[in-house]
């Protein structure tokens, strides 16, 4: 489930996922949960109908502000961790996972 996410996002995330770079349980839904309330968390209806929550506008980084990245897609169901955000369940996926990403602006 979280690898189809990563792919969605870039190919990194996947790669560094199986790689063994993953994100524990708690580590995603802090990360989330800050994300969720965070001015560069920007929501986007693409890819098929899922909804999926970015870092600023998805793959355009602006330095100290946002990456870009992909972080996290519409609950799908049997996850273990999730967030609302405006009556909407979202998974950590693409840059939640990976255990070595880090928050452009130092929040995670
Ligand atoms: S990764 Fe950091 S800057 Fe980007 S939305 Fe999450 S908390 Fe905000």
């Amino acid at each position: 489930m979280r690898a189809w996410h990563a792919i969605s996002g870039a190919a990194r995330y996947l790669r560094a996922w199986l790689a063994g770079d993953r994100a524990d349980d708690a580590a995603m839904l802090n990360r989330l949960r800050m994300c969720a309330v965070c001015p560069s968390m920007t929501r986007r209806r693409k890819f098929g109908r899922s909804r999926t929550l970015w870092c600023g506008q998805p793959f355009d980084p602006v330095r100290n502000i946002s990456c870009g990245c992909l972080l996290a897609s519409h609950k799908e169901e049997g996850a273990a961790v999730s967030v609302t955000v405006e009556g909407v369940e979202y998974e950590p996926a693409g840059k939640l996972v990976v255990g070595t990403e880090v928050c452009p602006r130092g929040f995670w």
